[in-house]
């Protein structure tokens, strides 16, 4: 069915001829295969050679309802025939208003502005500076600074990168950064020993104080991931920790920013992670599954006393001051629109209950395996970390790149894993059948059995 011009080879060669790609070391390619991928179909990616791969980290969990999804292409099909684009500053459209009006709905009581940005990164970074701005209008230009929880991830910009303590991302980038305070992780997995998670959570909270009475009054926020630290390894906590994170900022007069990029949108259950702890966050970023994976997006929530420390005469100069030439694209708009039609019109937040039990009941056996520390769950996101001693939790040394054996198993047998360092993960678009997570479970399995030995 190919023809030699669109091979996995022939196109792969091109690609690195000038082609720089994302979270890569372009020199692995010389073993690693660069894949071109010429088609999707709901959870399946299929290759140019004709080989079909289940996506089992939702391509990087953007498509939460798979790929070519043909309601979400549809919408943007009549859009693309009406309006792809305007200037969003002195101008609306109706797919952006639509978007508000529904991302107020569904989101916790209390948010009830939007600010539209074009990718996580960009929502974390008008999320920090509309905080600071906030006091800054109330007179308090003294608070410059932000608390982060170890392990967390909020992107690679410079200023998301700041809030972010994933060392292999911001190590080399340090001197470049603002320094924030770090609250340590509620992480369960690094809890004491015969300590529950809801302990961990408490223990933390009460080191988050000690930080605040410290240095609430220059602080501006405490931003977290709700309940689970994706790209630190898929870290899990309490939700507990959350409503004491509410009640501590609201103590101390600091903002709660809610980084729900990779856990909003039904991926640890309900629709918002910060539901599972009843909390209204002081501003919400949302990105990643916003259009089911079809074009950049993002949004920040906030309440109406945060726009309102904005409002005033142009000449008092208090104006929020952040713009990207294509915040608020209608196509995006739309293929929200149509991601969040979904959400109202299927029973997915229930089929996914079903779902992760089924993955969970598969994962289960792993937690016997010698190379296995632990298997932990939320909702749609499941990782198993693998460890060289499982007594001690000692972990693999990084350089022997255990996880990319997983990978490379993987491709072989027809499944996307992507694991982070030794924690191979699970993170399936919505559309997967039981049988698909069977065979994800199986292939991952084999491929850690392979990377142990
Ligand atoms: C992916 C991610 C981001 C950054 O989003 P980009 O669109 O990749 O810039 C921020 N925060 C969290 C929690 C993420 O998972």
């Amino acid at each position: 069915m190919t023809s030699p011009l669109l091979s996995n080879a022939a196109l792969a060669e091109r690609d690195l001829r000038h082609l720089w790609h994302p979270c890569t070391q372009m020199h692995d390619h010389q073993t690693v295969p660069m894949l071109p991928i010429v088609r999707g179909e709901g959870a399946w990616l299929i290759d140019a050679d004709g080989r079909r791969y289940l996506d089992g980290i939702s391509s990087w969990w953007t498509n939460i309802f798979g790929h070519a999804n043909p309601r979400i292409a549809a919408a943007l099909k009549t859009q693309l025939d009406t309006l792809e684009h305007v200037i969003f500053a002195g101008f609306t459209h109706e797919p952006a208003i639509e978007l508000a009006e529904e991302l107020v709905r569904i989101t916790p009581p209390g948010l009830d502005k939007v600010f539209l940005a074009d990718n996580g990164s960009a929502a974390i970074e008008v999320a920090l500076k509309m905080s600071f701005h906030y006091w800054l209008n109330l007179g308090h230009g003294e608070k410059t600074r932000f608390i982060a929880l170890s392990g967390s991830y909020h992107g690679e910009t410079l200023g998301a990168l700041s809030v972010s303590d994933v060392a292999l991302y911001r190590k080399t980038y340090a001197p470049l950064l603002l320094t924030p305070f770090l609250a340590p992780s509620p992480d369960a997995y690094e809890g004491e020993p015969g300590e529950s998670a809801e302990q961990t959570a408490e223990r933390r909270l009460s080191e988050l104080r000690n930080l605040l009475e410290q240095h609430a009054h220059e602080t501006c926020a405490v931003i977290v991931e709700p309940l689970v630290q994706c790209a630190g390894g898929m870290r899990m906590y309490h939700p507990r920790y959350l409503s004491g994170l509410r009640s501590l900022c609201d103590e101390f007069h600091v903002h709660f920013i809610a980084d729900e990029i990779a856990v909003g949108f039904g991926r640890t259950g309900p629709l918002f992670a910060c539901e599972q702890a009843s909390v209204t966050p002081d501003f919400m970023c949302l990105s990643k599954g916003l259009t089911g994976g079809f074009l950049p997006l993002s949004a920040v929530l906030t309440h109406n006393a945060v726009y309102e420390a904005f409002y005033a005469e142009y000449s008092a100069g208090k104006a929020f001051l952040h713009s990207h030439s294509y915040t608020g694209n209608p196509l995006a708009c739309r293929a929200a629109l149509a991601t969040l039609q979904i959400f109202r019109d299927e029973p997915v937040l229930a089929r996914n209950r079903d779902l992760a039990a089924h993955l969970a009941q598969r994962l289960a056996p792993l937690r016997d395996h010698p190379h296995v520390a632990d298997v932990r769950q939320t909702g749609m996101i499941a990782a198993v970390e693998l460890v060289r001693d499982k007594l001690t939790r000692a972990p693999f040394p990084a350089d022997e790149r255990r996880g990319l054996r997983v990978y490379l198993h993987g491709l072989e047998h027809g499944a996307l894993l992507r694991p982070l360092g030794n924690v191979v993960y699970f993170m399936p678009p919505y559309v997967v059948t039981e049988s698909e997570i069977d065979f994800l479970v199986d292939v991952a399995t084999a491929g850690i059995e392979k990377a142990v030995r």
